[in-house]
């Protein structure tokens, strides 16, 4: 099996639901919002106090981890000693600076879309039941009026009633569907986390599972819940049709576009740095690969698939170019580094542009990774790709993004 980008396991929507849905429950960190960008940016200003500067490989070794394991991990990288400082400082410095900027989380690709388009079916509750105590909360929505009101029940946390009763506990998922006056049954929950997840099948929920940690094989192979559980790489692959829900109506040329109505588009500015050497050896398809800070800046580790948009780049000054690209994990780094490789739809012959900066305006998600069965599947997949996103540019919405600022470099 040949995969263009690894996946912990394929996507599976029910053919059907049983029953239909009355009611769809978020939870927040990981699957509407990300903090990511967030915490990285504040990690910045807080090693900035202590002299020194954070690195791609101080960044490698703390993606993924709990805060004080990521601190530890980056005081080892960057050789601070318990003398200096502690992870426990660092973290408790951070918290501090992250109390005041809880607003500039951001929503997760597919995140508005989704809420948008639930909004608008009839009678469908929408609820949310997040570990976030209720005073954050509010910070975390300060300027987002849509999470503001659009929730028909909000749990959180330190709600009283809820106490020591965290995920993976169920109480937060039946409390909600108690307020929102529906049965678990017909709810679908929808999660980024292990003991969300849990929570979300054991209340008796259906639960859309879309993890922000690669790899993630919790419940998988257990039977009892499996006819429960939907795995999705991003909640830019979410089918309404299985749960009786409309489809949705902004697809161009088969793609999600962003920056139409929804979700915005993504602007992503680095080096170009070596990859595996995989591309043209292997595929025939020359990708640049783009540092890895550069893309964590602004991409959730949940965002992953075959994205599409408009590139420049600072050796070619003045031309925009086509792009398709792949954005996920790599088992080169054992599933730790994200890559983000983009193909340049444009014969560059044999000029190599590694060390250069290139400017990337994601305009749209393509599909989510998949499995191949051969080696050629995968080539004419991707050559697929790069029809589906010629096409797709072709949309005079989508080609006004060739004009963005962002893509001219030399104000750097
Ligand atoms: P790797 O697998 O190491 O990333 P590739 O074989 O994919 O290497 O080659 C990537 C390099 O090829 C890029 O860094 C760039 O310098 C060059 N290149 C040439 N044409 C293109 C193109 N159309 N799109 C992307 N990269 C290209
Ligand atoms: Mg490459």
């Amino acid at each position: 099996m040949v995969q263009d980008v690894p996946k912990t396991a394929p996507s599976r929507m029910p053919s059907r639901m049983p029953s239909p849905i009355l009611a769809v429950v978020f939870d927040l960190d990981g699957t509407l919002l990300s903090t990511e960008a967030l915490i990285i940016n504040v990690a910045r200003t807080v090693l900035d106090l202590h002299g020194t500067q954070l690195t791609e490989e101080a960044l490698k070794a703390s993606i993924g981890k709990p805060p004080l394991e990521a601190w530890q991990s980056t005081m080892d990288v960057l050789g601070l000693t318990s003398e200096q400082t502690t992870a426990a400082e660092l973290y408790r410095r951070s918290e501090d600076i992250l109390e005041d900027l809880w607003h500039e989380a951001t929503y997760l690709p597919g995140a508005v879309r989704l809420l948008h388009h639930l909004r608008a079916h009839d009678g469908l509750k929408i609820g949310l039941a997040t570990s976030t105590p209720r005073a954050v909360l509010a910070k975390k929505t300060k300027n987002k009026p849509l999470l503001q009101d659009c929730f028909d029940a909000v749990v959180c946390g330190d709600d009283e009633d809820l106490r020591g009763r965290g995920k993976p506990d169920p109480a937060c998922f039946l409390k909600v569907c108690r307020q929102m006056d529906v049965d678990p049954g017909a709810c679908v929950v929808i999660e980024d986390a292990p003991s969300g997840l849990v929570a979300a099948v054991h209340a008796g929920c259906h639960c859309i599972y879309v993890p922000s940690i690669p790899n993630d094989a919790t419940l998988e192979g257990d039977e009892a819940h499996a006819s429960r559980i939907t795995r999705l790489t991003t909640l830019l692959e979410f089918d309404p049709a299985p749960f009786g829900l409309d489809a949705f109506g902004d697809g161009i040329e088969g793609t999600v576009p962003f920056g139409l109505n929804a979700d915005s588009v993504i602007r992503i500015r680095g080096q170009v740095v070596t990859g595996f050497g995989r591309g043209s050896k292997t595929l025939g398809i020359p990708t640049a690969n783009v540092e890895t800070m550069a893309v964590s800046k602004v991409l959730p580790g949940a965002a992953t698939g075959i994205f599409f948009g408009w590139a420049s780049l600072a050796c070619f000054p003045g031309e925009v170019y086509a792009t398709a690209l792949s954005i996920g994990w790599n088992p080169f780094f054992k599933n730790e580094e994200k890559t983000c490789e983009p193909w340049l739809l444009h014969d560059f012959g044999d000029t190599d542009f590694t060390g250069t900066t290139i400017a990337l305006v994601v305009v749209g998600w393509i599909r989510g990774e998949a499995n191949f069965e051969s080696m050629d599947a995968l080539i004419a997949r991707i050559r697929e790709d790069g029809e589906v996103t010629k096409r797709a540019l072709a949309d005079p919405r989508l080609c006004a993004y060739r004009e963005d600022e962002f893509l001219r470099h030399g104000c750097e």
